[in-house]
C-alpha cells in the first residue's frame, strides 16, 4: 500500500542524508569487522575458498565487489581520514572503496577533497592506472584468456564469447572498429546506432578475407549442405558443416562466392553435384571482373575491398560463369541481393539497374520523385541471384 510522506522536501532530504550517514557508519564498521575476520581465517572449514568468497557466499555479494571491500578493509586501517569520511557519510562506499586502491597517507586528504567533486567511474579509472598491477594479475588475466562459440536458436544463430587481456583485446577491439568504418553500410543502416551491427559485419569480413587468402584451399573453405529442392523452392533450410542451419537465399548468396563448397543432394541426401567446382569463377575471370567492374557496383557504393562475384541469373536456374553473367559487389551488398530480397540486372552496354524488394528502382541519392515509381523491374529479373 502506498503511503504518502507528508514531509517536506526538505525535510525528507535531510532524512535521507541522515539515514545514508548512518547506513556509511555502520557500513565502516561492517568493514573493520571483515578485516579482523580476515586476519582470524573465518572463512576455514565453511565451504569457502577465502575471505573474499565467504562474504560472497553469505552476503550476496558479488565476488568481484567482495574483493574489493576486503582490500579496502586493510587499507582503511592506515587512512584514518579516508575512514572517517566514510564514517560520517561524506564519502559513499563505493568511492571510498575506490580511493583505497591507490590512496596513501599522504594524499588521502587531499584526494577525499578531489573525490567529492568526481563521479565514481572517475575514481575507479583513476584507481585503475594508478594502482599497480601485480605480475601475477597479469599471468592470471593471461591465463583466463578464452574464445569459445555455439550455435543457438535452432543453429539459427551463432553466439560468440571471448575474454582476452587488455591489451589484446585492445588490438581486436581495434582492427573491427576501423574495418567497421570502412565496410559500406545496407541501406537503412547508416544510423550510428547500428554501430553494433557493423561490428559484427566486420568480424565476418576479417575472418572471410582471411579464408580467401588461405593457402590451403580444401582446409578454408566453408561447406554448405544444400538440398536439391531447398534451393529451388526454398522451403527447407540448408546445414554448414559444423552445425549451423542457414537459409536457402544465404546458401544461394555462400555459392555465389569461392571457398564455399556446395554440397547438392538429392531427397535421399546422395550428392548430385558439388557446386564449386562447376560455378567458381576462375581466377583469370575474377581479374577481368575486378578490371571491367572496378568496385561494388551499388550506385554510390565504391568498395573495392570485399568484393564477390555474383551471379546475375543463378547457375541453378542455367546462369552460366561467364562475364556477362557476373557483378562485382560487396559482400553487403550482395545480402541485399539475396537475403533482402532486392534484384540486379546488367544492361547490354554494362548499365547496372538495382531494384528494391517492391520492385521499385533504386538509385543513389534523391532522384526525381517520378522516376523512383515508374520504373519497375521486369519480371523475370526477380530471379537474378
Ligand atoms: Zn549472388
Ligand atoms: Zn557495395
Amino acid at each position: 500500500m502506498h503511503v504518502r510522506d507528508d514531509r517536506r522536501n526538505e525535510e525528507l532530504t535531510e532524512s535521507i542524508d541522515a539515514l545514508h550517514a548512518r547506513i556509511s557508519g555502520a557500513q565502516r564498521e561492517l568493514l573493520r569487522l571483515i578485516a579482523e575476520g580476515d586476519r582470524r581465517e573465518l572463512w576455514r572449514n565453511s565451504g569457502a575458498r577465502d575471505m573474499a568468497h565467504w562474504v560472497s557466499i553469505r552476503h550476496g555479494i558479488s565476488d568481484w565487489k567482495a574483493r574489493r571491500w576486503i582490500a579496502a578493509a586493510h587499507a582503511l586501517e592506515g587512512l584514518p581520514h579516508l575512514s572517517e569520511a566514510l564514517s560520517s557519510g561524506e564519502l559513499g562506499m563505493d568511492k571510498v572503496v575506490e580511493l583505497a586502491r591507490f590512496a596513501t597517507a599522504e594524499t588521502e586528504a587531499r584526494l577525499i577533497r578531489w573525490a567529492r567533486g568526481v563521479s565514481c567511474g572517475c575514481i575507479r579509472r583513476k584507481a585503475d592506472l594508478a594502482a599497480r598491477q601485480s605480475i601475477e594479475d597479469v599471468r592470471d588475466a593471461e591465463k583466463a584468456r578464452f574464445l569459445s562459440w555455439w550455435y543457438l536458436d535452432d543453429g539459427r544463430r551463432f553466439g560468440l564469447e571471448a575474454e582476452l587481456p587488455a591489451a589484446q583485446g585492445a588490438v581486436v577491439a581495434k582492427a573491427l572498429e576501423r574495418l567497421a568504418e570502412e565496410l559500406p553500410a545496407i541501406p537503412g543502416e547508416e544510423d550510428p546506432v547500428y554501430a553494433d551491427a557493423r561490428r559484427a559485419d566486420a568480424l565476418v569480413a576479417l575472418c572471410s578475407s582471411r579464408i580467401a587468402a588461405d593457402a590451403d584451399p580444401d582446409r578454408a573453405t566453408v561447406v554448405v549442405h544444400a538440398p536439391l529442392d531447398a534451393l529451388v523452392s526454398g522451403d527447407r533450410g540448408c546445414e554448414l558443416e559444423g552445425g549451423g542451419v542457414i537459409h536457402p537465399e544465404t546458401a544461394r548468396r555462400l555459392l555465389c562466392n569461392g571457398r564455399v563448397q556446395a554440397v547438392i543432394e538429392d531427397e535421399a541426401g546422395q550428392p548430385v553435384r558439388l557446386g564449386r567446382t562447376s560455378r567458381e569463377p576462375s581466377a583469370w575471370m575474377m581479374r577481368q571482373l575486378r578490371y571491367r567492374d572496378h568496385e561494388c557496383r551499388f550506385p554510390g557504393c565504391g568498395a573495392r575491398r570485399f568484393t564477390q562475384a555474383h551471379h546475375i541469373v543463378w547457375w541453378e536456374r542455367g546462369g552460366p560463369t561467364d562475364l556477362d553473367n557476373l557483378l562485382l559487389v560487396c559482400t553487403f551488398h550482395h545480402k541485399l541481393v539475396h537475403e533482402y530480397g532486392w534484384a540486379v540486372r546488367r544492361d547490354a552496354d554494362g548499365t547496372a539497374r538495382w531494384f528494391r524488394s517492391d520492385g521499385s528502382r533504386y538509385r543513389a541519392g534523391p532522384g526525381p520523385p517520378s522516376q523512383t515509381t515508374v520504373e519497375r523491374r521486369p519480371a523475370i529479373a526477380a530471379s537474378g541471384f
